[in-house]
């Protein structure tokens, strides 16, 4: 094994659900894999323990006092950055050859395009920074000659299937999509979906945010934006079809009608591992499919209707500018809102649709636009739900 090909990681976001499956990948290949930085918000005791089995001279904790706390459980010689700067700082400390962005919502953008102005690769989990600024990440990325290696399964599915060709191949990006636990439920039943109900999915263990998203198909919709951005093909050649199953990630359909599709168990450290060892493939510890024991393998067309989170997306990534970033962070603060049980399980599509309406819409989407758009966003969806 040459040094070149371990990589040397920093993740951003090391406690929550991708972080965590990201170290069973480091576990799993120590010759492919050496984390030197991690950085969380408040979570010092497991960040503490994650850096006793992973022992990396860069930590951060963007809550000043959950850092101060951590500075007391870690050796003398390790660095604990924090305040949101202190992602960025991170970034630069560590010199990591891949960046792996995992932090919910869009806090991740900044130390992203800091990670690319190192001349980093990025391999991004938080979808949200992609549909926010996925023109303006993808050109940094261009200009200074960086990856970006998508790990949500789907991206990373087609990704695979794509193998470096060129979009100008593709018909249509063909995104799978669970359905969530309210696949067959009537509007009547979903537009009364307690909290808990909405916390089950049924085929995938993630953070509580991507978790509501999923219900209302909000992810789906987030993801649409960042395969138009990922794959360089605009929003009429995205499109989405429901598999129950979670095996098939996703497919490409190529202009001579062939379809190629990836398929593994629903396993984050599938696209994980996919995005350290990129472009080698190597054995690793994880179980692979058993076709006899797949009783079958659905598909049918997702309900836009009960699901109207779909066409806000086609709408938002359609006219561009700073929509996108306006659909975005006003689901964020809906489905935070949801989570604290202040909202119904309908107000996070109602509320999103009529901040959107209001919104005036900009071309610019330069980064002091989007910022804009996002903090006014924010303010109109939390003044709309009765939250400030
Ligand atoms: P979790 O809620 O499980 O974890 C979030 C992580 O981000 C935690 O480490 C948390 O730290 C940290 N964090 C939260 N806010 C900040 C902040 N402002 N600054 C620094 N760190 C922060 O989320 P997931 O792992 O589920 O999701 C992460 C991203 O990956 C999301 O964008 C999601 O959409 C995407 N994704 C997730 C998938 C999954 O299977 N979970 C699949 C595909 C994509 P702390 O513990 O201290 O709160």
């Amino acid at each position: 094994m040459s040094a070149a090909s371990r990589k040397r990681v920093l993740i951003l976001g090391s406690t929550g659900s991708i972080g965590t499956s990201a170290l069973k990948v480091a576990r799993d290949l120590p010759d492919r894999m050496e984390i030197v930085g991690m950085a969380a918000a408040t979570s010092a005791d497991l960040l503490a323990q994650q850096a006793a089995e992973f022992p990396c001279r860069h930590l951060c904790l963007t809550d000043p006092a959950a850092a101060h706390a951590l500075k007391g459980m870690v050796p003398s010689s390790t660095t604990v950055f924090s305040g949101q700067d202190g992602l960025s700082d991170l970034v630069r400390a560590t010199e990591a050859d891949l960046v792996l962005v995992a932090i919910v919502g869009t806090a991740g953008l900044k130390p992203a395009l800091t990670a690319i102005a190192c001349g980093c690769d990025l391999a991004v989990a938080s979808k949200e920074i992609l549909v926010m600024a996925g023109r303006l990440v993808m050109a940094a990325a261009r200009s200074r000659g960086v990856r970006v290696l998508p790990v949500d399964s789907e991206h990373n599915a087609i990704f695979q299937c794509l193998d470096g060709r060129s979009s100008t191949e593709v018909r249509r990006l063909i995104l799978t999509a669970s359905g969530g636990p309210f696949r067959t439920w009537s509007p009547e039943q979903i537009a009364a979906a307690s909290l808990e109900q909405a916390l089950k999915h049924p085929t995938w263990n993630m953070g509580r945010k991507i978790t509501i998203d999923s219900a209302t198909l909000f992810n789906k919709g987030l993801e649409m934006i960042e395969a138009r951005w990922l794959f360089d093909v605009e929003m009429a050649r995205v499109d989405v079809v429901v598999h129950p199953q979670s095996i098939v990630h996703s497919m490409v359909e190529f202009s001579d009608s062939s379809v190629l599709a990836q398929l593994s168990r629903s396993d984050m450290c599938f696209p994980i591992q996919y995005a350290v060892t990129y472009p080698d493939r190597v054995p690793n510890s994880l179980a692979p499919l058993d076709f006899p024991s797949l009783a079958k393998l659905d598909f049918e067309a997702p309900r836009r209707d009960v699901f109207p989170a779909l066409d806000l997306a086609v709408r938002a990534g359609t006219e561009g500018g700073t929509l996108p970033a306006v659909f975005n962070a006003a689901n964020e603060i809906a489905v935070a809102a949801f989570l604290d049980r202040r909202i119904a399980f309908p107000k996070i599509w109602q509320s999103v649709a009529r901040v959107m309406d209001s919104h005036q819409p900009s071309p610019d989407d330069s980064l002091d636009a989007i910022i804009a758009a996002d903090s006014a966003a924010r303010l109109a969806a939390a003044r709309l739900l009765s939250l400030s």
